[in-house]
Parts: structure tokens; C-alpha cells; sequence
């Protein structure tokens, strides 16, 4: 029996429909941004692997640092003991970060150190003697798949089971060209009205509502009026860290700064599980207390994982190399060009870029993530030899920094083989 067939006897595929889906793709070794298929097919990795790929598959620097250190420590307890690479990933990240991030919290992926953050700003209000119960987020935003992310995301389809056992929250319009007014409005309406503990946003970039875009400027407006109301913001920087948006956070793009910060994805280059919440000294004291009781009680089992932790360090190590700052560089302008083309063409609705992320959105009839038009999309960039996964009529390119022209252009390709299947419909 081939492996697929193996997989399907045994496994359950996130986010797949079990009984309609096809068989997957056995991917047998992966080598800068190409899988290669047990079938002697090789696709390029488009979408960086669900967004979490920076410098290409199996890199050799990064396999090196994390053997060396599966044979000196694999793991450790951390609380009450520490090691080297936690330490230094902390030290390294804390000071390419917003200045006044000043605290590390280690957990495992993007959703525990968005529910970190959410416990972390409730917790806050509470030690200060301020309870606060609300929490501001984006109507299409997404912020993870466990309860209290899924409670700040979007209230979709996805989630429907669940919504009687999701918290409040107080949702505002995305601030998309046009619409910055009413969500500034949105906004300040619930923070003089009080009572609100944070604002957690996507900084720029919405990612699974399909890579949906607003501008620095109106960030920084939303931002001045959390610190006007006294509400903490939170930047979930989950997908948008580590160069996606053409520098080393979107955060970087504006002048405020967040209370608090929530990576992982590319956090370790996509090699291993890793999550980081970090946060303000004005958090971080508001915990310090003979009281036992203001402590911070959340920790995983594999907090701070030593080999995550080298992972991220030797990707950090080649993010800030001249040459990968070139690549980012080099990807947004190959971006920019085909976006201005995609632009001039019939039944494209939208194209939107923001460094290394481009969307191109077509007009169709039925945007949603079921319709036949996202699988027959996804399926004939496969034959073209390129993962793309489309969020419906949203064709996305979120690649790894070491993708080549040629690469990429085979995409651009790929989506204006797209764009014909499109407008055939049309
Ligand atoms: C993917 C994502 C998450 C969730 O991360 P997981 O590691 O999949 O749990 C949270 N926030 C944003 C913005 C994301 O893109």
C-alpha cells in the first residue's frame, strides 16, 4: 500500500474534509523553496508551507544548529531552571523588537501566545485593580483555533459550533481603503464607553480573511486611541513577523508601540512548533507581587524548548544576513511589477501587495472557501507543478526568501494560467 493510502487509513488532515478530499501529496524531501513528491513531482512551495517557511526547506545552517543541539540538550523544565538558546533568542529578538518590549514568554504555537497575550492583558487589569472584561478585535480577523483565539477571530463558518461557548468580544470594521473613518469611529466608541482590557489586531496584514490590507497610517490612528483610553494593544505578529511585510515586523511600520507582541510561524523559520508573547515593563510589573497570587499561571510542558529556541536563533541568524534583506527586497519588487500587470486585467478585482505577501483577488459570483472555483484553482496550480492554496477567490503568494526569479515567475504564470480558467467562467 502507497503512503497516501497509508495516510488515509490513519489520519485526520486539519481543516480537511475527510470524506471529499483527495488523496495527499507525499512529500518526501524538500530542498530552498521545492517538495519533491513521492511520485518524482516537484511543486514550489508558494504559500511557505501554511506561512511558516523563511529560507527554503531543509536548510543546511539550520539542520546543523539544531543537531548540534539535540546532542547537547534537548530539553529542560522551565520554571525554575533556563538554558543558553532561550536566553539568547530572548536577548536577540527583544532588541530587534519595538523598543519598549522588554519581556519574553516562550509557549508552542501562534495560538497559545495569542492566548498568553489575552490572559496576560486580563490579568493585567486585574493586578492593577482595574478590572477590565472587554476585548477589541477585527470583524475578520484570526488569532488561532483554541477557544479564546477563536473567541477574538471572526465569528465564521469555521467556528459556528463553538460560538455559544466563546467570550464577548467587541468587534470593529477593518480599516480598508475607505472604511478608515467608520472603524476609527467603531473604535473609539467602545473605548470611551470603558471597560475595555485590550485591542488585539493583525498589524497591515489579515491573513486568513485573504491577506486583506490597511495602512500603516490608520494603525497608528486605531493605536493612539487604545493609549488615549488606556487599552492595551496587542499585535499579533504571528504571520506578519520576521520580513513578511518587507521589514522585520510590520510593527515596525509605525510610530506607536504595542503593549504587547505575539510570534511564531517564522519564528523559527518554519523548522520547528515555537510560540513567543512578549510585552511592555509596565505589563511584565504589574505581575511582580508578594502576593502570590498576581503570578502568571500558564506554562506548557515544553516551554522554551531548547531545540525550537537554536532553531530560532540560526533563523534569525539568516534573516538578518545583507543577502536575505536583499531577497525580501527583491521579492517585493518582483511582486510590485506583476501586481501593476495583474492590475490592468478583466475580472481581477483586487490585487494587493505588501513586501513579500501578494494577493490577487478575482471576481466571482461566490466567495466562499466551499466553492467549487477555490479546488479547481488549487488543483490546476498543482499540475502546473506550484502549491498555491487559495482562500477562495483569493490567490495568495507568501514564499520562502530564497525563492528565485525563475521561481517566481512560474507562479506569476501559474496565476494568470489562473486568471484564463477564471474568466472562462466569467
Ligand atoms: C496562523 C495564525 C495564528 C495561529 O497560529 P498557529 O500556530 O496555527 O496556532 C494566529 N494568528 C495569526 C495572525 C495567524 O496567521
Amino acid at each position: 500500500m502507497d503512503l497516501a493510502q497509508r495516510d488515509q487509513n490513519v489520519i485526520w488532515h486539519p481543516y480537511t474534509q475527510m470524506k471529499t478530499a483527495a488523496l495527499p501529496i507525499p512529500i518526501m524531501r524538500g530542498d530552498g523553496a521545492l517538495l519533491f513528491a513521492e511520485d518524482g513531482k516537484t511543486y514550489i512551495d508558494a504559500v511557505a508551507s501554511w506561512w511558516v517557511n523563511l529560507h527554503g526547506h531543509a536548510h543546511p545552517y539550520i539542520a546543523q544548529k539544531v543537531a548540534q543541539q539535540l546532542q547537547t540538550l534537548e530539553h529542560v523544565i522551565f520554571a525554575g531552571f533556563t538554558h543558553p538558546a532561550a536566553v539568547e533568542l530572548a536577548e536577540r529578538l527583544l532588541q530587534i523588537l519595538p523598543a519598549n518590549q522588554k519581556r519574553a514568554f516562550y509557549s508552542d504555537n501562534g495560538s497559545t501566545a495569542v492566548e498568553v497575550a489575552i490572559k496576560m492583558a486580563i490579568q493585567y487589569w486585574n493586578n492593577v485593580g482595574q478590572p477590565k472584561r472587554k476585548i477589541i478585535a477585527f470583524r475578520d480577523s484570526y488569532h488561532g483555533d483554541t477557544f479564546g483565539a477563536m473567541a477574538v477571530s471572526s465569528r465564521s463558518t469555521f467556528t459556528a459550533p463553538f460560538w455559544s461557548y466563546l467570550f464577548d468580544v467587541e468587534f470593529i470594521d477593518v480599516p480598508v481603503q475607505g472604511q478608515e473613518e467608520e472603524a476609527l469611529k467603531q473604535l473609539e466608541a467602545i473605548a470611551v464607553a470603558g471597560g475595555a482590557a485590550a485591542f488585539i489586531y493583525e498589524p497591515l496584514v489579515l491573513g486568513t480573511a485573504g491577506m486583506v490590507m490597511y495602512t500603516p497610517e490608520v494603525l497608528d490612528k486605531l493605536m493612539g486611541i487604545c493609549k488615549k483610553y488606556s487599552v492595551l494593544t496587542i499585535a499579533d505578529e504571528v504571520m506578519t513577523g520576521f520580513g513578511r511585510t518587507g521589514r522585520n515586523f510590520a510593527s515596525h511600520y509605525v510610530q506607536h508601540q504595542p503593549d504587547m507582541m505575539c510570534f511564531s510561524k517564522g519564528l523559527t523559520g518554519g523548522t520547528m512548533a515555537l510560540g513567543l508573547t512578549t510585552c511592555s515593563n509596565q505589563i511584565y510589573e504589574a505581575f511582580l507581587h508578594d502576593d502570590k497570587s498576581k503570578t502568571f499561571f500558564h506554562g506548557h510542558s515544553y516551554t522554551g524548548n531548547p531545540i525550537a529556541c537554536s532553531a530560532g536563533l540560526a533563523s534569525l541568524d539568516l534573516l538578518l544576513q545583507e543577502e536575505t534583506q536583499q531577497s525580501i527586497n527583491r521579492i517585493g519588487q518582483q511582486h510590485n511589477i506583476f501586481a501593476a500587470n495583474a492590475r490592468k486585467l478583466q475580472h481581477v478585482k483586487e490585487v494587493r501587495q505588501q513586501g513579500t505577501i501578494l494577493a490577487v483577488e478575482f471576481e466571482a459570483g461566490q466567495t466562499s472557501y466551499f466553492s467549487n472555483l477555490r479546488d479547481t484553482l488549487y488543483n490546476f496550480a498543482l499540475e502546473q507543478g506550484v502549491l498555491l492554496r487559495p482562500l477562495g477567490n483569493i490567490i495568495y503568494i507568501i514564499p520562502p526568501y530564497c525563492i528565485t526569479n525563475e521561481q517566481l515567475e512560474q507562479i506569476y504564470k501559474t496565476i494568470l494560467g489562473m486568471h484564463e480558467l477564471v474568466a472562462n467562467l466569467h
